[in-house]
């Protein structure tokens, strides 16, 4: 069992900070997402791991030994691409076997491993078809199977089920699951889609700029994001993020914009008497129907089936609520709504820096 280290890791193409001093501690079998928006230096990291990009700075462990120096095909780890980049000429049997026959792995050995990994993968029926008799799911497996079949320690995906439509992705995410379970392997995954990174990931470790910005559990980052990007970035809709100033009175501090006001809790002001510029969150699915809440206007009502997504403007300010889907609402309506007051998180609107702590779910 290997994990694998970024020890102050930069990498810079000419101007370009692709990756900035990054610290990562991966352990032993587990499954951790890169997640961030495109360019923020996901492809970067993963390629510098394999062995394919050199780092500019710093150094990568996989498990006790140094990388930096060790040809890709020493480190043992197996990377699978969105393109699947199978050949199409060979049967699904020889494309899994291709890799044990570069490296001259004895005939029935290969054979073994090959009826081993399509059983994993459930591929055994599919054996002697070429690719293009597969589905797009069914030569994502074969993609898999090619990399399982070395048996790495470590394993690579870059936005391996990208190419697949809505629902494959969702079986796709069960099966690398499942997957993962099974063979316990590290398994590294880059992705610009939350939904993945959050449903798969034992832990998340989110990127911008180059960056990293929170290294954490799917529920850690969901409920104590580090700062407004990572709360801004994970969550569909988006969280709400307003901006306004930090204030104090005899309750303690208030949150002020546009004539509305907010009580904060768990948040203290930097000086007593001094105003903060601030940017307070709070996610839709937070925002509460309430007599005692402010007055806001409907001004767009999305029925999902399931949910109502629901735009106010509450004084000027555009929010976003998650609400029943029975509820009778419609565009030009007022009703009363705030925000759920142990969940309101607060950010320096100088840094985006977080500066409260929300209260544990009950
Ligand atoms: P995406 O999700 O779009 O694939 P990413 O997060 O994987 O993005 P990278 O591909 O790692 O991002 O790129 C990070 C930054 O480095 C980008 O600004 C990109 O333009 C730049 N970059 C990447 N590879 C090179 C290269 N070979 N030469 C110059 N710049 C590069």
């Amino acid at each position: 069992m290997t994990g694998v280290r970024f020890d102050n890791i930069s990498k810079f193409f000419g101007n370009v900070r692709a990756v900035d001093e990054l610290q990562l501690s991966i352990e032993s079998g587990e499954f951790v997402s890169i997640l961030g928006p495109s360019g923020c230096g996901k492809t970067t990291l993963l390629r510098m791991l394999a062995g394919l990009e050199r780092p500019s700075e710093g150094r990568i462990s996989i498990g006790d030994r140094v990388v930096n120096e060790i040809s890709p095909a020493d480190r043992n780890v197996a990377m699978v691409f969105q393109s699947y980049a199978l050949y199409p000429h060979m049967t699904v049997a020889s494309n899994i076997e291709y890799p044990l026959k570069k490296r001259r792995v004895p005939k029935p050995e290969r054979a073994e491993r090959v009826r081993r990994t399509a059983k994993l993968l459930q591929l055994e029926s599919l054996l002697d078809r070429k690719p293009r008799e597969l589905s797009g799911g069914q030569q994502q497996r074969v993609a898999l199977g090619r990399a399982l079949v070395r048996d790495p320690d470590v394993f690579l995906m870059d936005e391996p089920l990208s190419n697949l439509d809505a629902k494959l992705r969702s079986l796709m995410r069960a099966e690398l699951i499942q997957l993962h379970r099974r063979i316990g392997r590290t398994m590294i995954y880059v992705t610009h889609d939350q939904l993945e990174a959050m449903t798969m990931s034992n832990r998340i470790a989110v990127m911008h700029d180059g960056r990293l910005q929170q290294f954490a559990t799917p529920e850690e980052i969901y409920a104590q994001p580090v700062n407004d990007f990572v709360a801004g970035f994970i969550g569909m809709p988006p969280m709400n993020l307003i901006e306004g100033k930090l204030c104090r009175d005899e309750n303690g501090a208030i949150f002020r914009r546009n004539g509305w006001s907010l009580n904060l809790w768990g948040t203290s002001a930097q000086e007593e008497d001094s105003e903060q510029a601030v940017r307070i969150g709070f996610r839709p699915e937070h925002l509460l129907l309430t007599d005692s809440g402010d007055e806001a206007r409907v001004t767009v009502v999305e029925p999902t089936g399931h949910e109502l997504i629901v735009v106010f403007d509450l004084q000027g300010n555009r929010i976003v609520g998650r609400l029943d889907p029975e509820l009778q609402l419609k565009p030009d309506d007022v009703v009363k709504v705030a925000p759920r007051s142990d969940r309101i998180h607060v950010f320096a609107a100088a840094d985006g820096r977080r500066m409260n702590t929300t209260r544990p779910e009950a």
